[in-house]
């Protein structure tokens, strides 16, 4: 029988930058749940809410945190850039320095007190510098920007640092549950009744380094060994697991490498997965980054086949609803375990890294988001995933790991009538929530995931964590919010979804129109999705091309090819290969290219800003249409990487277009536009720089201009 799993692989590549409004539209057509099943689950849902703010009091320390602190006022943004950015800052100079930049921009002051929670007011004084009560000046309330830069400065800098630090340790308190597996399994099972089940996850993710990634593997071999020795439970899916980062494994895991990838990364996996198979635990695998996903469906896929790790079924993988294709990969998943006769872990998220991947998306000029845009449609999406899940269970053990009350009596409503499932809950958050999933349900299975380790390698998780929840979006963010009745708080994600008419986020444009706002907005300069392997193909095809090609680079004046000096130029990366000859100016030919410009400036001049920012624009078009080949070309002369020869391209497209721009801005009447006609009438690749060839039509006449690597663009 022939596999149907290539054939799926190819739809979730096709779906990688799919237009959202036919994704949701056909999410809302498989979304099986009836208006009484749906309205159910609301009320459901706003019964947890009623519970849980009841008891609210009871709210760990980190919830009443991000009440108090949470994205959308200057000291949650303050703090969470401090505390990220103070990691990477290698001196104590320049910590000190970041420190008094950003704390002056914060009104700490309007905080303090107002929460019941002493874990915040410790927080709060941990920032106020000294990690103990200060005494507040009565001109604090009246000049507080003032009153911080006289306590800073009396104080310094590195007392400011360590006190930062403090609070952040205090708060990282809240989400490790150990720093080392022993202190975590300890303190697990302490902190919880005895069949309570762990995913444990050591914390540590984009090793920058071989010994970074070593070293990751040896923390999750210690830990998947301690997490076996604390003893054997009945089944895989009521034993302790261990969650894993691919990044951590591996300095390059990324698309680009994936040769390397499947014969380095792919080995350590393995390793680590047959210690979890014979100790009869469950390995997970982290979903990381959108343009990470296609190489993880390799690497999962090598895992699957591997005989060694057959007749176990601890493998688990974890789906993010949030990306176009999600439902794709729930039903490659399902025909990956059918094909290999084992039942896979699949752990269903809505996704970790929504900002990130707004803003690469937008940085690289892609066609469209890897994700939604509005955060009803991940709902949506999660809905249907759950329903494709839960229709599979031979295959699939779902896992449904969420903060959110509507999410959970989904999924209640979805298991009527008994399904095998586990909860999954994030330690140190949505513990009140849980309780009353249990309470309602004493065989409800709720897995913790717990991240292990020190306070260095928390950051990244941490602020992941915060800037999800500190988001207005976010369920947690309001759920204990008494200003927000439970009845706004939990909208149908199908009802708001056709509220907006199945529409993208109005406020979230296209990545290729990310500025829709200036007053002659331009284009972002197209880009292509180094890992996606559908742009990748036609990429690599003319950059080998450009390999054949010889350049020849001259002089050409008055459109006269001008002798000079000829010179092989050769490939600074491949010193035999030589991609073309150069012909370098005479002096002759300089004069000459000068005098004509001379004598073509007057008309040049005189035709206005508006032509000459249409010239702009057609340049920038036609290097757009030849981006392949241009990148072809920096890579064989320069030797650069595909990478950075696609930035060179992209920046040269967008200084043409802003500079275009600029000058409709700043020199052009608006009523005085006439059309876009763009009097560029040949971009040609001529060896070593791409000549433009403009000919303002009055005086028929032609000016060359080379352009290089950084060419300027003029007026
Ligand atoms: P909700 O408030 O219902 O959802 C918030 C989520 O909605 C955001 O995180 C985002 O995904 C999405 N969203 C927000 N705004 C928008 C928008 N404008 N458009 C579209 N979508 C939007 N995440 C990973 O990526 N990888 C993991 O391996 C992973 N493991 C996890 C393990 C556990 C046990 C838990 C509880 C979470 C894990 N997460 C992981 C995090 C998870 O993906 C969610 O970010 C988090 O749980 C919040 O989702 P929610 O359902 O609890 O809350």
């Amino acid at each position: 029988m022939s596999s149907i799993l290539p054939e799926l692989r190819a739809t979730i590549r096709n779906h990688t930058h799919a237009d959202e409004a036919v994704v949701v539209e056909q999410l809302l057509h498989e979304c099986s749940l009836d208006n009484k099943q749906r309205e159910a689950i609301r009320t459901h849902a706003i019964e947890f809410v009623d519970r849980c703010r009841a008891k609210s009091h009871k709210a760990g320390t980190l919830d009443a945190f991000l009440q108090e602190f949470g994205l959308s006022n200057n000291e949650g943004i303050a703090l969470m850039c401090l505390a990220e950015s103070l990691l990477r800052v290698p001196d104590k100079d320049t910590a000190d320095r970041l420190i008094a930049e950003k704390i002056l921009s914060g009104d700490w002051a309007s905080h303090k007190g107002q929460s019941k929670s002493r874990f915040v007011n410790a927080s709060v004084w941990g920032l106020m510098l000294t990690g103990r009560v200060v005494t507040l000046d009565d001109d604090f309330q009246v000049d507080t920007a003032s009153w911080m830069k006289r306590l800073v400065s009396s104080l310094g800098e590195p007392v400011v640092r360590k006190a930062v630090l403090q609070a952040m340790r205090i708060m990282g308190g809240q989400y490790v549950l150990g720093r080392t597996i022993e202190e975590a399994i300890q303190k697990g099972t302490a902190q919880n009744h005895s069949d309570a089940r762990f995913s444990f996850d050591m914390l540590g993710e984009g090793a920058r380094t071989d010994a970074d990634a070593r070293r990751y593997f040896e923390a999750y071999a210690d830990a998947i060994s301690s997490i076996v020795a604390t003893g054997k439970r009945a089944s895989v899916s009521d034993a302790n697991g261990i969650s894993i980062k691919l990044s951590a494994l591996h300095p390059r895991y990324e698309f680009r490498q994936k040769q390397r990838v499947m014969t380095e990364l792919l080995p350590r996996v393995k390793a680590l997965a047959l210690m979890a198979k014979s100790g009869g635990i469950g390995f997970s695998i982290d979903a990381e980054e959108c343009d990470r996903l296609d190489l993880s469906l390799d690497i999962f896929a090598a895992l699957a086949r591997d005989e060694e790790l057959s007749n176990w079924n601890g493998l688990g993988f974890v789906l993010q609803a949030y990306q176009k294709r999600a439902t794709h990969v729930a039903r490659w998943l399902i025909a990956l375990a059918a094909e290999t006769g084992r039942r896979l872990m699949v752990r269903l998220v809505k996704g970790a890294y929504w900002d990130v991947e707004i803003k690469h998306a937008q940085e690289q000029g892609m066609t469209d988001y890897p994700v939604f845009t509005r955060k009803c449609h991940s709902d949506v999406s999660y809905q249907v995933c759950a329903q494709i899940l839960l229709g599979a269970q031979r295959e699939i053990f779902p896992q449904f790991a969420t903060h959110n009350a509507h999410s959970v009596a989904l999924i209640r409503e979805l298991t009527q009538g008994g399904k095998e499932y586990e909860f999954q809950r994030l330690h140190g958050m949505g513990h009140l929530l849980y309780d009353e999933v249990v309470k309602e349900n004493p065989n409800a299975a709720v897995r913790v995931y717990a991240p292990v380790g020190k306070h260095k390698a928390l950051l990244p998780y941490l602020v992941r964590r915060l800037l999800e929840n500190g988001a207005n979006s976010s369920f947690v963010n309001r759920f204990l919010d008494a200003q927000v009745s439970p009845a706004q708080l939990l909208r149908d994600p199908m009802d708001e979804t056709r509220s907006h008419a199945v529409a993208p986020h109005s406020g979230i444009h296209l990545p290729r129109a990310t500025y829709p706002k200036a007053a002659h907005p331009w284009a972002n300069a197209w880009g292509i999705d180094l890992a996606d392997p559908l742009e990748v193909a036609p990429l690599l095809e003319a950059v080998m091309a450009q390999g054949d090609n010889q350049h020849k680079a001259e002089p050409i004046v008055g459109g006269e090819r001008m002798p000079g000096l000829s010179q092989l130029l050769h490939s600074p990366a491949r010193n035999a290969t030589a991609v073309g000859e150069v012909v370098v100016a005479s002096e002759e030919a300089i004069e000459r290219a000068l005098a004509r410009g001379a004598l073509a400036q007057p008309a040049w001049d005189r035709i206005g800003a508006h032509h000459r920012a249409a010239c702009l624009e057609r340049v920038a078009d036609l290097m757009e249409a030849q981006c392949h080949s241009l990148i072809g070309l920096i890579v064989a002369e320069a030797g650069r990487t595909i990478d950075d020869a696609l930035s060179e391209v992209r920046e040269a497209i967008d200084f043409c277009r802003y500079y275009a721009q600029q000058a409709r801005a700043h020199f052009c009447a608006p009523q005085s536009l006439p059309g876009p006609t763009g009097e560029v009438n040949e971009l040609s690749l001529q060896g070593r720089g791409v000549f433009l060839c403009i000919s303002p039509r009055s005086e028929e006449r032609r000016v060359g201009k080379e352009w290089r690597s950084r060419w300027a663009p003029y007026h």
